[in-house]
């Protein structure tokens, strides 16, 4: 596709976009009396417009039948996590019986991690990235120490090479050989939330079980960005949050993903509670343990509904859409449009301290729609200004600006006008 530095030709581009009516279900925050340029979705996903409406029903359904919702609600809160097993399960390339919606992702993560980092002998070691967000790191490090173990020693982090951003496939599956009896779990992030890069999980994961090992994403950013199909990757589990891409609300309910020949064994070690408990036998309140053999086995309590009314909002929206392979092919021509626009500004600026470097992989199959840049001579002073003049970026330590035009709601103009607005701030820039 050629693309052109024209808002003729962004314009053009959403006309044609099949997917261009999905913008008026999100509220945008407005700015100077117009939609502001919002390239957070990343961070945090926009409302959709229906939103209040699906939490209604249950506020309306708590006040008029109040204990009796748990049965008799329009969608009866006993189990009301069953609405998304299939269309999550669609979602994110799983069985039916493979995910289920519930607590955080921290937590999630934790509760994986308490049935999938089983440290036994000489295998106690952990394989994950080196720039892994905060919350992963000390999630890690004190599952690690629950174990007895000294994450210096446990945790064993893959970095980019000198001089690179990204990592490499095959250093990853070098470091998982060359330490293969160590290792327990191999851990990564499916897409780096600081350098927007996609991992190849299938090749992580079938070198991390020829070595014997498990293997588990978190898909903080990559859960409603890209395709993943954890069940034909063979995944062993995996975690993800609802409010960036799923747009379902600060601190939304999270998800989860075990694998099939693991969700079957209910021997299987994990954190109990009553809603993991069988369904069929659950109110007998027996005293011993008998999880579901599913997902929904790992589940500790009664769902959080109103928070879940959220994520049904977006869940029903992705599913009108018609799932990720329209919203993915979309995605890559508007990442590829932000991209050309950078290039573009780049071309503009002679000062080459001033010029914006890419640091998220030009491979589009390895990347989902964030662009991570580094404004490498003035830094903070862009972001900042780019936040003045209405655009919804971030910035992450030590240097990096993150934009996510986001293919549900974002357009070929909003990323136009966002090079507008960069190229003028740069030019000013003495
Ligand atoms: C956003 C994000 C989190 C946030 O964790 P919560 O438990 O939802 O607060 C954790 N890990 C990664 C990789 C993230 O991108």
């Amino acid at each position: 596709m050629k693309f052109t530095n024209s808002l003729a030709f962004a314009k053009e581009q959403d006309k044609k976009d099949p997917l261009k009516k999905f913008r008026k279900k999100f509220l945008f925050p407005q700015y100077k009396g117009s939609d502001a340029l919002y390239f957070v979705g990343n961070s945090l996903g926009l409302q959709p417009a229906s939103v209040s409406k699906y939490i209604q029903v249950e506020l309306d359904d708590w006040a008029k039948l109040a204990s009796e919702g748990h049965f008799d609600a329009h969608n009866p809160w006993y189990s009301y996590h069953e609405i998304f097993t299939k269309p999550v399960a669609k979602l994110m390339g799983a069985k039916d019986d493979e995910v289920i919606i519930m607590n955080q992702l921290t937590l999630n993560l934790h509760l994986l991690m308490v049935s999938f980092y089983r440290p036994k002998g000489k295998r106690y070691k952990i394989v994950c990235e080196s720039n892994a967000f905060s919350s992963d790191n000390y999630a890690l490090q004190t599952q690690v120490q629950l174990h007895g173990y000294n994450p210096a020693d446990a945790i064993i982090e893959v970095a980019p090479r000198k001089g690179e951003h990204t990592l490499r496939t095959e250093d990853i599956i070098k470091t998982i050989n060359k330490n293969a009896d160590e290792i327990a779990l191999v851990l990564f992030g499916g897409i780096n939330y600081l350098t927007g890069q996609v991992l190849d999980m299938p090749r992580i994961t079938a070198a991390a079980h020829k070595a014997g090992i498990l293997c588990g994403f978190d898909l903080a950013h990559a859960a409603g960005n890209i395709e993943v199909k954890l069940h034909d990757w063979d995944v062993d589990f995996a975690c993800w949050c609802t409010y960036k891409y799923f747009n379902s609300g600060p601190g939304a309910v999270a998800g989860a993903y075990i694998n099939q020949r693991h969700v079957k064994n209910i021997r299987l070690l994990r954190l109990g509670g009553w809603w993991g408990y069988d369904k069929k036998t659950r109110f007998i309140m027996d005293k011993k343990f008998i999880p579901m053999k599913s997902a929904e086995g790992w589940q500790l309590s009664n769902a959080p509904v109103l928070s879940m009314a959220a994520h049904k909002a977006s869940v029903d929206i992705f599913t009108e859409a018609g799932g990720m392979p329209p919203l993915r092919k979309k995605s890559l021509m508007l990442t590829a449009y932000l991209e050309f626009i950078i290039n573009r500004i780049n071309e503009k600026i002679k000062d080459k301290n001033l010029k914006l470097e890419i640091i998220t992989p030009i491979d589009p199959a390895q990347r989902g729609c964030q662009l991570s840049i580094i404004a490498q001579g003035i830094g903070k002073d862009f972001y900042n200004a780019l936040t003045k003049a209405g655009v919804f970026c971030d910035w992450r330590n030590p240097n990096v600006i993150r934009l996510a035009p986001v293919p549900l709601y974002n357009s070929f103009e909003d990323v136009w006008k966002f090079g507008q607005v960069a190229e003028k701030l740069l030019l000013q820039t003495k």
